[in-house]
């Protein structure tokens, strides 16, 4: 099951030369615990690798990747207008939602054409056009690393936050996520007020015509990753204290935000990149995506320490000009 001394490069979306220690596929949890036993043996350090669709691997990993290819799929209860599905964390993200979309299952369209698998869904909490992975979790299946016993946690023991969860926090290499349980919608219901998604559908939307605007308005925007290697966004979108915002939009009377609560708002990242001119600047072969510039590029030579490099002088700027700290939303593996 175990492929030793392995390249890793067109297994990880950014398409940055790497090699790892070992990589193995499994499809059960059952070979998952053979290979967490192995791990230990050996003493290997070890990572869940989904698609690889936020990673930068800033060195090669000396150690075991484990990549799920847990495909399973049950719908667990069909009652008043719900349904509980079940996917195995293996299953590509898109795949399931294009399923889900054909079922007539509402609550993860606008979710459409988000590189990754269901695994990682659970963990990053992905989301995008005002609605978030967690909007629909139901609970996680999950295999404890130390005891490599299974167990179900629900989403609202979760820790779910905007692109967090206590698998990325508190709990980072304790579990390995096994399966997702969806709670989705047989009845009509969208969310549209979101950017421009309600201009694209129009008046009278359809499950499948939201899951084809969000798909169009994505490829116009975002690089496909086998075309221009990426991470997506590269940070997150900071939060600020509405005095400081107050502050900034003396100087920056344009300046947008979201609200969070009654102390706190959201402000764009990509909006404060941009407004420092950062679109289209390159730094070897890493550079800031000239369509989004939330977004960094591999051009196609392009080296770890060029990304972090860019990444650094982006979040450098955009402190002295606003003094807001922007963070990584990549996973730095090292
Ligand atoms: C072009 C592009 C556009 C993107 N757009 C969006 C977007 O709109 N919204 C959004 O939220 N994200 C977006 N992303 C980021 C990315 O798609 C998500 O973070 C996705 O969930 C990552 O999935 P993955 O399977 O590739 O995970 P990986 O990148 O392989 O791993 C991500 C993290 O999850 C962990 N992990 C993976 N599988 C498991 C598992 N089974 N159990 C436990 N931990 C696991 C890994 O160890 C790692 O810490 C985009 C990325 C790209 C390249």
């Amino acid at each position: 099951m175990i492929q030793e001394n392995i390249d890793i490069t067109r297994r990880h979306t950014f398409g940055i030369a790497t090699r790892a220690r070992a990589w193995a596929d499994y499809s059960s949890v059952d070979e998952l615990r053979i290979l967490l036993q192995e791990a230990h043996k050996q003493q290997w350090a070890y990572m869940p690798i989904g698609e690889g669709s936020n990673l930068l691997f800033v060195k090669n990993y000396e150690g075991l990747l484990l990549h799920s290819a847990i495909k399973s799929l049950n719908v667990t209860t069909s009652l008043n207008n719900e349904v509980l599905v079940q996917a195995g964390s293996g299953w590509i993200w898109d795949d399931f939602v294009a399923y889900c979309v054909a079922q007539g299952w509402y609550g993860v369209e606008n979710l459409s054409y988000i590189p990754g698998t269901v695994g990682a869904s659970a963990v990053q909490n992905v989301g995008a056009y005002g609605v978030e992975a967690c909007d629909v979790i139901e609970s996680v299946t999950l295999l404890a690393t130390d005891t490599l016993k299974e167990c179900t946690i629900k989403a609202s023991d979760c820790g779910y936050g905007y692109r967090t969860s206590h698998f990325k926090g508190d709990w980072k290499g304790m579990y390995i996520v096994t399966a997702v349980t969806f709670r989705l919608s047989t009845t009509p219901h969208y969310t549209l007020d979101y950017g421009n998604l309600h201009q694209w559908v129009g008046d009278t939307p359809t499950l499948q015509g939201v899951r084809n605007a969000v798909i169009e308005i994505r490829r116009k925007k975002l690089p496909e990753p086998h075309e221009l290697g990426s991470a997506g966004s590269f940070f997150v979108n900071p939060v600020i204290s509405r005095e400081h915002y107050s502050k900034l939009q003396e100087k920056h009377p344009d300046i947008p935000c979201y609200e969070i609560d009654e102390q706190r708002v959201k402000v764009p990242a990509a909006w404060l990149i941009d407004r420092l001119k950062w679109k289209g600047k390159s730094l070897g072969g890493a550079m800031v995506y000239p369509e989004q510039p939330l977004v960094i590029v591999n051009t196609g030579n392009a080296k770890a320490g060029h990304v972090v490099q860019l990444a650094q002088d982006i979040a450098f700027s955009v402190l002295m000009e606003f003094g807001i700290a922007i963070t990584p939303e990549v996973n730095y593996i090292y």
